[in-house]
């Protein structure tokens, strides 16, 4: 339920509002926009009790909002969420990269990918050291030495970093090393893990699930926001269809949706969306066209030897010629990059 509060409406009609709703046992959610105030109701509205805040001063509407989910909702939230890491914005103009291995494999290869993301400007690397793979018996990851390998490269080259947590149990660790959690997908739907998510201070990159409809996506954003964590960033990375040409189907028709429904960032990842390295830049500058803040890609220096998910890698001669494609695109709709 939120809210809407008249154009007028002083502080202390606010305040008498916010008053009511908690007293009542509620949680209140003030979204300051440039033409209104709202105030979103947390909780089961039925402790109300019936009270009519409708009639209270300052109170334009009460809407009641039927979603599965509140917080990540535009109408809970009008004004547009960037999240911000070190000087990097997502959500806003800009039009950001998240680009590296799909795990960390050694120091390095690790290295010699940052190195080169470096020197294009890319400003957060990507790399698992906690990997979920379909076979118990591939490449699980390096674990924690991933991520202290992550934590060397940072210092070294300045970047950020964004790495997969798999289990409630690690989000202490990788918080400590990584600058944005990683959701996979799938986990999207592991409540305990974004429930945990949503108690740390670190923002949270969430993967659609492999088979999620756009309503659970958003209601799993909601158990995160529902903690006190409100960083939050999406990420479309494909769902699974009929079609067996793709890994899966890149669904850049949710990127708009989202952003209609959502106040969230959203990025899209063309490197799981469709498992092919030759997809990838035109579906990354389809997913920038279509209203995207930004990209996960997956890069090798060899794509070939990588020991996970070469097949849909770039290598730096494909990433940096996209790079550039990229870059003479953002300026037409709207972005920067
Ligand atoms: C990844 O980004 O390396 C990954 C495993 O992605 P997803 O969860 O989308 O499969
Ligand atoms: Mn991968």
């Amino acid at each position: 339920m939120i809210i809407v509060m008249r154009k007028n409406a002083g502080e202390e009609c606010i305040r008498r509002v916010c008053q009511v709703v908690e007293e009542a046992g509620l949680r209140v959610h003030i979204s300051q926009g440039e033409e209104v105030v709202i105030v979103g109701v947390i909780g089961d509205r039925r402790k109300l009790n019936g009270k009519p805040i409708e009639v209270m001063e300052g109170v334009e509407k009460v809407v009641f909002i039927t979603d599965p989910y509140k917080l990540a909702s535009r109408l809970f939230n009008p004004v547009t969420t960037i999240v911000r890491v070190g000087d990097v914005e997502i959500g806003g103009e800009q039009f950001v990269l998240m680009a590296g291995p799909c795990a960390v494999e050694s120091k390095e290869q690790l290295f010699e990918i940052a190195g080169f993301m470096k020197r294009l400007g890319v400003r957060i690397l990507r790399g698992g050291a906690f990997k979920p793979r379909t076979s118990p018996y591939s490449f699980q990851g390096l674990g924690e030495e991933g991520l202290k390998i992550l934590a060397e490269a940072r210092e070294k080259f300045g970047l950020l970093i964004v790495t997969e947590v798999m289990s409630p149990e690690h989000v202490k660790i990788v918080s400590q090393y990584a600058d944005i959690l990683q959701i996979g997908t799938r986990n999207m739907q592991n409540f305990e893990l974004l429930k945990a998510v949503g108690r740390c201070e670190k923002p949270v990159l969430l993967k659609r699930g492999l088979a999620a409809t756009i309503d659970e996506w958003l209601a799993a954003a909601d158990y995160i926001m529902n903690e006190g964590n409100f960083q939050v960033i999406l990420c479309e990375r494909g769902i699974r269809t009929f079609e067996q040409k793709t890994r899966n189907t890149l669904d850049l028709s949710a990127v708009a949706v989202v952003k209609q429904l959502s106040h969230l960032p959203v990025i899209v990842d063309p490197s799981h969306g469709t498992g092919i390295s030759k997809l990838v830049p035109p579906m990354s500058r389809a997913a920038l066209a279509a209203g995207a803040d930004g990209l996960l890609i997956e890069v090798h220096s060899n794509p070939e030897k990588a020991l996970s998910d070469g097949p849909q890698s770039l290598n730096f001669e494909q990433f940096e010629k996209l790079f550039e494609e990229l870059r003479k695109i953002a300026p037409v709709v709207g972005k920067r990059l």
